[in-house]
């Protein structure tokens, strides 16, 4: 533990308070009687203006560099809740991101509990799961006894738990508990056990080994090394995951494992779990607030080895991380969208960098930026290029829907769709219907040629927006009427695009009443464990056809699937994003490698206006690198990342006219210190109730000097002329 000399008189303090003070720490007094629990790292009660406010305390010092200070009022830990290396690095994510130190602090702290926490007594009354009762549990084998169902579910989530603990946490009585026992359900710990149940632990591929052996060959000499598994879907990237951990923690290290969505991948739970019991901790965002502390606890102190969790969990408080995975690690939501605006990805690399580990990212679409980072060496690529057991890719037939439509066809399906889904339905296998659908997708489209009005200037759509009837540029803020006719063939059936997917699982009820359908959207999954539910139906084999819009794309290894129909390829392709082309070549990759994972041979069906988009012709030939190649062009043409480097200030207001204003003068402002200003514009989605949002793009080489001062700058104009909220988001990922 930190202690600090008496003399140190004085202590630097960062205040939880919002915008640029919260970006570097104050002095502070330390009274004699705070003297010896004011050590870094705790949590302090601080006077800040007129108000009192937290602070975390960074460093005890002899002399302030001011010559007024005013004392701390209170040290709230009796023990530091912070590491000094964790808070080195959210020191280098605020200078970074442009934000608040403690609004990274935050992050590694454990949920606030409002009853205080008992110091724990060691438990010989320890139990956890046998190796069996996730399958048993699946398999409905406890839907009888509830209250033993809801106990072990709460084991299976947390490794291992003491009897009475177990009891009051999981709500269940001690008898409960007990009847678990004498069934065998219920396990004691034994110290010694390795954490293995008796999984089936498959030999390792070829592909897989090779990979492995590099990734332990860091892990064995301790060094910090950075891995990009490029491995197509089915290809057994989970299994390397598990094996490299299993390395780590045999080093004495810990690794975190992050996956997109939590809620999503029930089956990667279920794997991690059964791999290493005890030893893993899940952090999601539905734990109570108390099952979070137990999370936090265990992993501070060393006994959960494994973390696993979304995004967040990068800042699980682990002493010795040895091993840092991010599982697709292309998907956006690696970046959080509200301050502080952090990719786990960017901060993944500095706890690399700042405690030696491996860090492993895993994709079958590797973001762009990623993949050209292993071209340049930065990441050491590594390949899984087949599918487990040699199966075959599916073969994807891409549909062109104008000559559908000129051959008198108007429904949504194409003949070649229709076919198959009539064909899957007779030979009783299961279906996916794909629809791509964010929000909104107000862009213009020729039904006749496929023809999308983009701006000339900045290489995305433009978007149609109801209020002025205009078709806007999301980047520029150019904007223009809308043609009456298509500027490519000249014919009229030009018009805005969007289906929904209750319309699709209407048009498959009217066609085939007797197929059973599931949905999956917003509208379907916003009850708690609805997703898993509608999972759980669909791999059971209870529905026929699965319509869904993005989350079915993700980790659904459902071996019934044979069909995956994508019912219009083009609306991603025509998001105001200059990461459209890539989100595409994404979701199309990802939703088709839902096919065929099984015995049977899997078909894709994408139906699109623009079928010669090379996009759409290098997912439907299982083509990364093609894609790759040439996307890697067109961002070297526009100056886009990898080749440029992005910072996206939002200015947010009631009043149209003032919030205009303020974005013409942040633009001025970045432009006067000398980076490349695209903007102002109104944002795509310009009105969010009320709200009126104008963006400023601020964009220099990646390695230019004067990046963070011209977004200072642009940040400290705006402020001064007022007329909004301001806030900036380094490296955006979403530019709606
Ligand atoms: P990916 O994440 O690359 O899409 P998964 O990790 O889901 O692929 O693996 C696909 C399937 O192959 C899973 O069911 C997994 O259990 C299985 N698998 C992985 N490695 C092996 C192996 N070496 N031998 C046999 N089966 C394996
Ligand atoms: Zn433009």
């Amino acid at each position: 533990m930190l202690v600090s000399p008496p003399e140190m008189a004085f202590a630097e303090v960062w205040v939880d308070v919002a915008g640029p003070v919260g970006s570097k720490a104050f002095d502070y007094q330390v009274p004699p009687d705070l003297a010896t629990r004011a050590v870094p790292g705790t949590r302090v009660l601080v006077p800040f203006g007129r108000r009192r406010v937290l602070g975390f305390l960074r460093c005890r010092k002899a002399s302030p560099a001011v010559s007024e200070t005013r004392p701390i009022l209170n040290v709230l830990d009796d023990a530091p809740l912070l590491s000094l290396p964790h808070m080195e690095l959210a020191e280098g994510l605020a200078r970074y991101y442009h934000c608040g130190v403690a609004e990274f602090l935050r992050l590694m702290l454990p949920p606030p509990l409002r009853v205080a926490v008992r110091k724990k007594t060691a438990s010989p009354n320890v139990f956890t799961a046998a190796p069996d009762v996730a399958r048993q549990l699946a398999a409905g084998r406890l839907r009888r006894a509830p209250q033993q169902e809801k106990a072990l579910r709460f084991v299976l989530q947390h490794g291992a738990v003491a009897r009475q603990e177990l009891a009051s946490l999981a709500g269940v009585s001690l008898g409960v508990v007990d009847a678990l026992r004498q069934k065998g359900l219920l396990v004691p710990v034994d110290p010694s056990w390795s954490g293995e149940s008796d999984q089936h632990v498959p030999e390792l591929t070829d592909h897989q080994r090779t990979a492995l052996t590099s990734i332990r060959a860091a892990l064995d000499a301790g060094r910090m090394e950075m891995f990009l598994l490029h491995g197509v879907t089915g290809s057994g990237k989970t299994e390397v995951y598990l094996r490299s951990c299993q390395a780590a923690l045999a080093k004495g290290r810990q690794a975190i494992v992050l996956v997109p969505e939590l809620s999503l991948t029930p089956q990667m739970i279920e794997v991690f779990q059964a791999r290493f019991g005890y030893r893993l901790a899940v952090l999601h965002s539905r734990l109570a607030a108390g099952e979070r502390w137990r999370e936090w606890t265990r992993i501070r102190a060393g006994q959960a080895r494994v973390v696993l969790g979304a995004r967040s969990a990068i800042f699980a408080p682990c002493h010795r991380p040895g091993l840092i995975i991010l599982d697709e690690e292309h998907e956006f939501s690696y970046k959080q969208e509200n301050s502080p605006r952090y990719h786990a990805r960017y901060v993944a690399e500095q706890i690399a960098h700042k405690f030696g580990c491996v860090l492993l990212l895993g994709s079958a679409t590797p973001a762009v930026e990623s993949y050209q980072a292993a071209c340049q060496g930065e990441y050491r690529l590594l390949e899984l290029p087949e599918r487990i057991e040699a199966r075959p890719l599916p073969q994807v037939l891409v549909v062109d829907m104008r000559a559908e439509l000129q051959s008198g066809n108007r429904t949504i399906f194409s003949r070649a769709l229709t076919d198959g889904l009539a064909n899957c339905l007779l030979q009783k296998e299961q279906a996916i219907l794909f629809l791509n659908r964010r929000g909104f997708s107000t862009f213009i489209l020729c039904r006749e040629c496929g023809t999308v009005i983009r701006c000339p200037h900045c290489s995305v759509s433009l978007t149609y927006h109801q209020s002025d009837r205009l078709l806007h540029c999301h980047y520029c803020g150019r904007r223009r009427r809308p043609p009456d006719t298509c500027p490519t063939c000249g014919t009229s059936r030009i018009r805005s695009f969007g289906a929904g997917t209750q319309r699709v699982e209407e048009e498959v009820r009217r066609h085939w009443p007797q197929a059973r359908v599931l949905r999956m959207d917003v509208d379907t999954t916003g009850r708690k464990g609805a997703h898993e539910a509608i999972w759980r139906r669909f791999r059971s084999g209870e529905a026929d056809v699965l319509v869904g819009t993005q989350m079915v794309a993700k980790g659904l290894d459902v071996a019934g699937v044979t069909l995956v129909g994508v019912v219009a390829a083009d609306t991603a392709l025509h998001l105001p994003d200059f990461r459209a082309a890539e989100r595409t070549f994404q979701v199309l990759t990802q939703v088709a490698g839902r096919a065929g994972r099984g015995a049977q041979q899997g078909r894709v069906v994408i139906q699109t206006y623009n079928p010669d988009h090379f996009a759409i012709q290098m997912a439907s030939r299982h083509d990364y690198r093609a894609f790759f190649a040439r996307e890697l062009r067109e961002r070297q043409t526009w100056g886009f990342p990898p080749f440029g480097r992005l910072g996206k200030i939002i200015c947010r207001g009631k009043k149209c006219d003032d919030v205009a204003r303020l974005a013409e003068v942040v633009a001025e402002a970045a432009e006067k210190a000398g980076v490349d200003v695209l903007g102002p514009a109104p944002a795509p989605l310009e009105r969010i109730k009320d709200v009126y949002r104008w963006q400023v793009l601020v964009r220099s080489h990646p390695g230019h000097p004067g990046f963070d001062a011209a977004v200072a700058a642009a940040m400290v104009a705006g402020r001064e002329v007022g007329g909004g909220e301001l806030s900036v988001d380094i490296d955006p990922m979403d530019m709606m």
